[in-house]
């Protein structure tokens, strides 16, 4: 079976998580702030934090940004589930905005019609999350100005875009947002085995998600109520978690970051020739992302499923049975039956309903080679014409 995605783990960072497990520190050593200020300083931005998932990092990113009872968060609903579950941790209420059919991102005027109406019922959201899928960024300048006008607050789900970027600079750059969060899971574009990244120019906010992320405890003096009893002495003055990342992952996903252009390039390299090799057929793929670079974490692509004979899920199944691990990115989130209990249901998102049942991701990672993405490409055409 061709998998739709991969890691690629090399001698050098099989002997960087080596290295940490003879040093002193398993866990909150050196390696994890190095990795850190690796990550800061390509995306160009002030501050990281690295947490033990993505998921862990939204949720802190959530918290730090007061996002509580009350409160909505809104993005969009082709996307993980965890780009919504951080508001409901919060103890927060969740709502969706549809897709671009052209980009497959939030559909900008759709956003600001429902900001337009949230405004007149007075339940505008504390919180957007945007979610750059497959890697392309969303339209952050539309959405940082709506942000300005309607007063909410932005953060980036760049779990698909690491090394990519958006108006000349790196995704994570947060130009236009509050905070970023990229995902080092196995499948993703670099891996920590487990993992994941927020990032910030706000120092309030890089703050809290250090605090948050352990416990809430700080050794800080002047963070704390009173004179510290001693040198032994810590406060805890939030109610935080154990989110943090160990020296092991840290270690992994540093020695992987030198790798992270080459990567990036590489997906590109693939994805061009999947372009050429599918021209002809009944499928369709994003609009061009002029001034942008995907991260091109997934090759996602959509069946013109009135101009084919087999259905689309013919033709997912007879991929599979062709030995290729094709995927679908994503169910809806609204779709899901915790969601739909929460009063959502088929017909709330007909754009991103209409994606879902045409998407397939193909199978895309550094070393899927020439003749894989060709017999990648052969099942694809045989499932279309059977
Ligand atoms: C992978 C992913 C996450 C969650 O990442 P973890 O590191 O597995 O917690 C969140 N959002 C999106 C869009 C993802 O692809």
């Amino acid at each position: 079976m061709i998998p739709y995605g991969r890691q690629d783990v090399t001698q050098a960072d099989i002997e960087a998580v080596v290295d940490v497990l003879k040093s002193d520190y398993l866990t909150q050593g050196p390696v994890v702030p190095r990795f850190e200020a690796a990550i800061a300083r390509y995306c160009g931005v002030k501050h990281a934090a690295a947490a033990n998932s993505a998921t862990s990092a939204l949720h802190l990113a959530c918290l730090a940004l007061g996002l509580g009872a009350g409160d909505w968060l809104w993005t969009t609903p082709i996307t993980f589930v965890a780009s919504a579950n951080c508001a409901l941790y919060c103890g927060a209420r969740v709502d969706f905005v549809d897709i671009d059919p052209f980009t497959w991102n939030i559909n900008t005027a759709a956003l600001e019609s429902k900001l337009v109406e949230a405004a007149r019922c007075g339940r505008l959201p504390k919180v957007l999350v945007a979610v750059h899928l497959c890697g392309r960024s969303c339209d952050m300048r539309t959405i940082s100005a709506l942000s300005q006008k309607f007063g909410f607050r932005v953060i980036e789900d760049a779990s698909h875009a690491i090394g990519g970027s958006y108006d000349l600079k790196p995704i994570g750059s947060c130009q236009y947002s509050d905070v970023a969060i990229f995902s080092f899971h196995p499948v993703k574009t670099i891996t920590s085995g487990e993992g994941g990244m927020a990032v910030t120019n706000d120092d309030g906010l890089a703050r809290s998600l250090a605090l948050l992320r352990s416990h809430g405890i700080t050794r800080e003096a002047s963070e704390m109520t009173r004179d510290p009893d001693g040198e032994w002495y810590y406060q805890q003055i939030a109610l935080g978690y154990n989110y943090r990342m160990t020296e092991l992952h840290g270690a992994l996903g540093l020695s992987q970051f030198h790798r992270l252009d080459t990567y990036v390039a590489q997906r590109h390299a693939l994805a061009d020739r999947y372009d050429l090799l599918l021209a002809d057929l009944p499928v369709t793929r994003p609009a061009p992302d002029i001034g942008g670079y995907s991260g091109l974490h997934l090759y996602a692509i959509r069946l013109k499923v009135d101009q084919i004979a087999s259905s689309h899920e013919d033709v997912f199944r007879g991929m599979r049975t062709s030995g290729i691990g094709v995927n679908l990115h994503y169910i809806p989130v609204h779709l899901q039956p915790y969601y739909q209990r929460l009063g959502f249901k088929a017909g709330d998102f007909p754009e991103a309903e209409k994606y879902y049942s045409e998407a397939i991701t193909l199978p895309m990672y550094p070393k899927l080679s020439c003749s894989d993405q060709d017999q990648v490409v052969d099942a694809l055409k045989k499932a279309i014409a059977s």
